[in-house]
Parts: C-alpha cells; sequence; structure tokens
C-alpha cells in the first residue's frame, strides 16, 4: 500500500469529512455527485453528502458509499476501461466483488491494492485481485458454487445503447455445440480440482441473445443434458427474454430439473431507443404474460431491472403493475455509463445520489410484506449490501 495512503475506518472518515464540510457554506445541491458539479475541490463535500444521505434515508453508510462507488465509478491509472476487484471495505468484515467503469471525474480511486477517495487520499478499504475486467465465458459466485455461463459470446452481442461493448472480449469460442460444453466442463473440473459437478447450487445462462427462440431453448436442453451427464442437480436460471411461447416453457417444465427464470426486462420507458429489437419487442404486457407461464409450469421466475434508465414514477407504475407475478427478489442493477455519451441514457436526476436511494426505498415499500429479499452473491451492482427495510443482509457476499 502506497505509504502517502491513510487508513481509517468508514464512520471515522464520514464524521471527520462531515466536520470540514459542515463549515462549508455550499448548498446541498452543489454537493451532489455529477460530473458538472463535482469538482475534484469538492470530494470531501461528497463524503459529507454521503453520511447526510444515510442519515436521511436511515440506511447504513456503508451502503451509500457501495451505491455511490456503483454509480460513480473510479478513477484510476491503471492501463483498464473497465476494472474488478474485491473491495474489503474499512470497518466491516464483508467482501464485495466489484465491476466498475473508468470514470476520471469520479471521487474515487483505485490503484492496484487500495480503493481511495481521491481528494486527499484517504484510503477506505483494500481492493483485491484488481484486474481488467474482461468478458469472460464464465465467471463463479456464491463461492464457487454459482457458474455463471455466456457460453453465446455475449461479446458479439450488439444493440443496447447501454452495453459495454469495448470490454475485452474472452468469450469469442461459443459453447454451443456438445462437444465444445464437454471440453469446457472438463477443463472446468481440472482448475476446480472436482471430479464432478455435484457441488454446484446453480448454473446462470448470462450470455448474448440467441439468433431465435428455437435456438434459446435449444441451448438451455443441451447445457441442462450434458451437465446432467456430470451430476449437475442443482438450479438451472435462463437470464434473458427469449422464450416467449407456451411451448418452450412447457418444454422448461418437461425437461429441466430445477428451472429458473430471470426475464431480462431492464426499463420501461424508452424501450425502443435503449434496447436492441430482440429486447425492445418484449412489452409490459407480454413480460407479464411470459411470467405468469413460467408460474404456471412451476418455473421460479423474476426480472431484471436497470436502477437509473427510468423516472421514479415510471419505476413505481412498472413494479406495481408487475406485483404478483414473481416469486423471487428481481435482479435490480445500478446503471453504469462505460462511456461518456451513455450518462446521457440516464433518467434526469439519476446523476444524483439521490435518485438511488429514493428508488431504494420504493423498491423496499413496493416488496413489503413479500417474502423475498436481495441475495447480495447474485448482484454487484445492487441498492443493498448491508440491510434490506431496516433487517441485515446475512448472505454470503462473493
Ligand atoms: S442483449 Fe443487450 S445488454 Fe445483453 S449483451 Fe446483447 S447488447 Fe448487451
Amino acid at each position: 500500500m502506497n505509504a502517502a495512503i491513510k487508513t481509517v475506518k468508514l464512520p471515522q472518515l464520514l464524521e471527520k469529512s462531515a466536520k470540514g464540510a459542515l463549515r462549508s457554506t455550499k448548498t446541498e445541491d452543489s454537493f451532489s455527485p455529477t460530473e458538472a458539479n463535482l469538482p475534484k475541490k469538492s470530494h470531501e463535500s461528497f463524503i459529507c453528502e454521503l453520511k447526510n444521505l444515510a442519515k436521511k434515508f436511515r440506511v447504513p453508510q456503508e451502503d451509500v458509499i457501495l451505491i455511490a462507488i456503483n454509480s460513480n465509478g473510479a478513477n484510476t491509472d491503471l492501463p483498464h476501461d473497465r476494472i474488478r476487484f474485491k473491495l474489503a471495505l474499512n470497518g466491516t468484515d464483508k467482501t464485495f466483488y466489484l465491476g466498475l467503469p473508468k470514470k476520471p471525474t469520479s471521487p474515487f480511486y483505485i490503484s492496484a491494492n487500495e480503493i481511495a477517495l481521491s481528494v486527499d487520499g484517504t484510503n477506505i478499504g483494500t481492493a483485491l485481485e484488481v484486474e481488467n475486467d474482461t468478458c469472460d465465458a464464465i465467471y463463479l459466485r456464491r463461492g464457487r458454487t454459482v457458474l455463471n455461463l455466456n457460453s453465446n459470446s455475449r461479446s458479439r452481442c450488439k444493440g443496447c445503447a447501454f452495453c459495454f461493448d469495448s470490454q475485452t472480449p474472452l468469450d469469442n469460442k461459443r459453447l454451443t455445440a456438445h462437444d465444445a460444453m464437454e471440453e469446457f466442463i472438463e477443463t472446468f473440473l481440472k482448475k476446480e480440482a472436482k471430479s464432478d459437478l455435484a457441488h454446484l447450487y446453480q448454473v446462470a445462462l448470462v450470455t448474448g441473445c440467441f439468433g431465435s427462440e428455437e435456438a434459446t431453448l435449444r441451448h438451455i436442453l443441451l447445457v441442462q443434458d450434458v451437465f446432467t451427464k456430470y451430476k449437475f442437480r442443482g438450479e438451472l436460471l435462463y437470464f434473458g427474454s427469449q422464450l416467449r411461447s407456451k411451448d418452450s416453457f412447457k418444454k422448461i417444465k418437461d425437461n429441466i430439473q430445477n428451472p429458473a427464470l430471470v426475464l431480462s426486462i431492464e426499463c420501461f420507458d424508452r424501450r425502443n431507443v435503449l434496447l436492441n429489437k430482440l429486447k425492445s419487442s418484449l412489452t409490459l404486457d407480454g413480460a407479464i404474460n411470459l411470467l405468469s407461464l413460467a408460474a404456471d409450469n412451476g418455473i421460479s421466475a423474476t426480472v431484471s431491472y436497470i436502477v437509473g434508465l427510468d423516472s421514479h414514477v415510471s419505476i413505481k407504475a412498472g413494479f406495481e403493475k408487475l406485483d404478483g407475478y414473481f416469486d423471487r427478489f428481481p435482479i435490480l442493477n445500478i446503471f453504469q455509463p462505460h462511456k461518456s455519451d451513455q450518462e446521457l441514457l440516464r433518467v434526469p436526476g439519476a446523476e444524483r445520489l439521490e435518485y438511488y436511494l429514493i428508488a431504494r426505498a420504493i423498491f423496499e415499500e413496493l416488496f413489503a410484506g413479500k417474502q423475498i429479499k436481495p441475495r447480495t452473491w447474485e448482484n454487484y451492482r445492487s441498492l443493498w449490501y448491508f440491510e434490506y427495510a431496516g433487517e441485515n443482509l446475512n448472505e454470503q457476499t462473493i
């Protein structure tokens, strides 16, 4: 660690910064974390803003800071457009996995072994295993028991305005043929020092769009078939929106032992502008129909949604309409612009941290009384890290 970097526990850091900011005559607006009104010299005030927001919204300061990191990205001298790392936040015993776009105007700075607020070099945690965030064929979550499989070369998929299509592709080889999938599993088992796949809790198919519904279904069935030969008995989750017919859902029910669906809705407004044609062709009524089909066929289901593209009014209206049609917590991702022109995709107001905290409160109110809560290992760009609706989140984080 750089000797010039001070290390303090997070609450101390917030306390220290708040004192300085109290002397300031700036208005609250001038402290908001936007590119336009967050000049480098106001980063200390930015920390004060985090503390005030935590108080105002009655959420842990650690949650506010993680939301701020995820929505602001991080500046770095490392030669990566996108950086991934594990963050051990000071003053806590939890480690989080983060993938952040490089953003020179961000108040956060990351080097090879530390993430710090750039204003005064004060360290807020240790960044472990810092690396270029490439588009990989696989990655593991939940203590290496969940396998995210990008078997259809997501880096070649195009068309959604917010997608990070310049991510270094390491997924050129498609795993859509039986032989290629077997070869992949054999290599995976060697690497993981396992004799079979019985230890996997879930395989999540999170990959680029297939050309057709038939190709999507064929691939899901192939994955089940090949993985079963290696004693996989866990949940097979499809993350996408290309299964659209009754027939497909019936085939999933008949052939997949333990199926789950994350229907990629992503946004409610401007769908034709923000999403590629395959995804934008799904209407909200269409999504409700698919979620109903999932329930009719015994498939556990939810939706994925990007927080930062719609107004709070649209979020509330959209999720009120979806109410009752999903049985697990939605994947609610904080919007991360990867390039400067993607900043413009945000709905006005979503450049402010407060937007995300209001959204968090809206979701907690909408889901109150339901037996669902965020699973921290499942979403690295979440609105929740330590607490959900006033209760501690004790799940595994990585
Ligand atoms: S469907 Fe959209 S967001 Fe997903 S990989 Fe393709 S272009 Fe990117």
